[in-house]
């Protein structure tokens, strides 16, 4: 797609850090490197986010992504784990309208890596969880 810079990058008209590629997915060190590793796997197919993925296309690319991971983890001693993070919509941090997966890999509970939900368990009952539950279901199609 034009002007996308994910899209220029498969392209090879942008340079990248690629670690691995094939057909349907290329890897490549994240700009940022918010931890020493960090990867973002993308679907060479320009795909925005995660609701634009057809079941074929999901079942390629995520299928590739344990291997990938392995190989990030493998790469350094000292990585104890790996958080696997994919946003999607500005509201979700999505900067870069290409969907792609990000691999980071943890060192340490003080690394360049935060993510943090409240728990709000205590403001649900039931009835307001069953109704979210089948809101959800009503969508949920084949
Ligand atoms: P998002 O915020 O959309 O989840 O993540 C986009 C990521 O793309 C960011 O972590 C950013 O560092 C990375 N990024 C943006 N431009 C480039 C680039 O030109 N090359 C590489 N390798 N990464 C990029
Ligand atoms: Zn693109």
């Amino acid at each position: 797609m034009k002007d996308c810079i994910f899209c220029k990058i498969v392209a090879g008209e942008i340079p990248s850090y690629t670690v691995y590629e094939d057909d349907v997915v290329k890897a490549f060190l994240d700009i940022s490197q918010g931890t020493p590793g960090h990867t973002l796997v993308i679907p060479k197919k320009h795909v925005p986010n995660i609701f634009e993925y057809d079941e074929e296309l999901a079942a390629q690319v995520f299928s590739r992504i344990p291997k990938i991971a392995r190989a990030v983890k493998e790469s350094n001693p000292d990585i104890q784990g790996m958080n696997i993070v994919n946003n999607n919509g500005q509201i979700a941090y999505q900067s870069v309208f290409h969907s792609h997966f990000h691999l980071v890999p943890r060192y340490t509970a003080n690394d360049d890596f935060g993510m943090t939900f409240k728990d709000n368990s205590n403001k649900y009952d039931a009835d307001q969880l069953k109704a979210i539950q089948e809101s959800i279901v009503a969508k949920m199609g084949d």
